[in-house]
């Protein structure tokens, strides 16, 4: 059996979503890079995106940006797990590539917002762990959305006047972290990760393994 098909610990386990979301600017972006930086196991989703490009971005890595027209096509085909309009654009989660890292024991991490979520949550509960990033004050949000200088201030006071509706979805999610610190935040969800992957409903191998112990123990 190849090794990521295996828990680190040498058990057979089924991957699960690990979900983060905040309104932009709470530093969910920095947290997604450390965390596919720094756990093995974990593989991000790339979203598909009728949004214009950024400066900086990579077509393929960081989105699959798509006309309207190829994107409907793919929500025709059922193609996408889930799929949401926000700041009047569309945005989607391919299914193939999850469900293949999924069933392959691989943990696929979603930067996705509230309504995604709650389309994931319906379709794959048990498998869906979801964490929402407040940031600290507004103050904080502003000056953040400031220096990523990415966005026009038209985008930007959008953004901010959106931050307090997509605020208010934080008591759906299972578990909140307040970015105050970039490291702190990351120790955080780090370990929600790990104790996760250790719950006993993801641990497929476990009654292969106690049996071999139990096996063992009466030889
Ligand atoms: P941005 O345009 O700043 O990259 O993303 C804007 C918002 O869209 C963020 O809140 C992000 O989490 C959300 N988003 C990105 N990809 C998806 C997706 O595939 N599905 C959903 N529902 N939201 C997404």
């Amino acid at each position: 059996m190849a090794a990521h098909d295996l828990g680190f610990d040498g058990v057979e386990r089924r991957g699960l979503m690990f979900v983060l979301s905040s309104p932009s600017g709470a530093g969910k972006t920095t947290l997604s890079r450390l965390l596919i930086e720094r756990m093995p196991g974990l593989r991000m989703s790339v979203s598909a995106t009728t949004r214009p490009k950024r400066p900086g971005e990579v077509q393929g890595r960081d989105y699959l940006f798509l006309d309207k027209a190829r994107f409907e096509a793919m929500v025709k085909r059922h193609e996408l797990l889930e799929w949401a309009v926000v700041f009047d654009n569309h945005y989607g989660t391919p299914r193939a590539p999850v469900e293949t890292a999924l069933a392959a024991g691989q943990d696929v991490l979603f930067d996705i917002d509230w309504q995604g979520t709650q389309q994931l949550r319906e379709k794959a509960r048990a498998d869906v762990v979801s964490v929402f990033i407040l940031p600290p004050s507004a103050a904080d949000l502003e000056r953040r959305l400031h220096s990523r200088a990415q966005d026009s201030d038209a985008v930007i006071r959008g953004r901010m006047s959106r931050a307090s509706h997509e605020m208010s979805h934080w008591a759906e999610y299972d578990y909140i972290v307040i970015n105050r610190d970039v490291d702190q935040a990351f120790t955080e969800v780090q370990s929600i990760l790990k104790a996760e992957r250790l719950k006993r409903e993801r641990r497929t191998g476990l009654t292969t393994f106690v049996r071999e112990l139990q096996r063992q123990l009466q030889t």
